[in-house]
């Protein structure tokens, strides 16, 4: 694939502030360099869930330097990060992201990695510290061809929330959700056209997607035990872009 490079051009961005929900993964990985290619500016904010793979938090900082060091023109558009401590999501919940049991897919068809209305609750807390910030836009890696068919992932959840919250503060509040309709390998593809072999690569090194927190096995399409939904689903995405 031919390698992009996005305009430097500040006339031809978006003017308004966005807000990306960036949690370190390739996913929202994917969603920073689709912001930082269409918006001027652009904040992160993270949460601390207690969630078990929080090696991922850790890859945040690292995976935004890589970023503005290999692109400084979006560095340049790369505004203030935000860590928001949401441990009481582990208080409400009882699922395998949060403590050590096995990740299954229960009888209602989800896994049981699910937090009940977690996205929702995390775009609820986006869109105070967005409002404080001035920004208007949210940007999150949700995503209805996921396997996992979160219900708060999907379309019209995100449509209806938006609407929701942009009555609630009577201020609008846009949701954009870039990899909505994209498979895996989609994400893939959408990374090489935003910045081509070297943000692929910078996603593979840094970003973090294992549930199991594997940093140790280094694979083609990154690190992870190579055997969990979220390693499988990145590695068949990979395989099916690059083979
Ligand atoms: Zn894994």
């Amino acid at each position: 694939m031919t390698p992009h490079t996005p305009s430097n051009d500040p006339s031809t961005l978006d003017p308004r502030k966005v807000l990306v929900v960036f949690s370190g993964g390739q996913d929202s990985t994917a969603c920073l360099a689709w912001a930082l290619s269409r918006y001027a500016q652009v904040e992160t904010v993270g949460f601390d869930y207690g969630q078990r793979h929080r090696v991922e938090l850790d890859c945040r900082a690292p995976v935004r330097a890589e970023i503005a060091k290999a692109f400084p023109h979006w560095g340049a558009r790369l505004g203030e990060d935000h860590l928001l401590d949401l441990s009481l999501l582990g208080q409400i919940s009882d699922t395998a992201l949060t403590e050590s049991r096995a990740i299954e897919m229960l009888a209602n068809g989800l896994p049981n990695t699910f937090v009940p209305g977690r996205n929702l609750l995390f775009l609820n807390f986006a869109a105070a510290l967005a409002y404080r910030r001035g920004a208007s836009v949210l940007i999150g890696g949700m995503c209805e061809t996921d396997y996992s068919g979160y219900p708060d992932c999907r379309d019209n959840t995100l449509k209806a929330l938006q609407v929701a919250i942009s009555l609630g503060l009577d201020s609008p509040m846009t949701i954009e959700t870039p990899l909505m309709w994209l498979t895996k390998a989609q994400t893939w593809a959408m990374t090489d056209q935003l910045g081509g072999q070297a943000l692929n690569d910078l996603i593979i090194e840094h970003t973090h997607t294992c549930y199991l927190g594997d940093r140790q096995q280094r694979h083609a399409w990154g690190y992870g035990c190579g055997q969990c939904p979220a390693c499988v689903l990145r590695k068949d995405g990979y395989l099916s872009y690059y083979l």
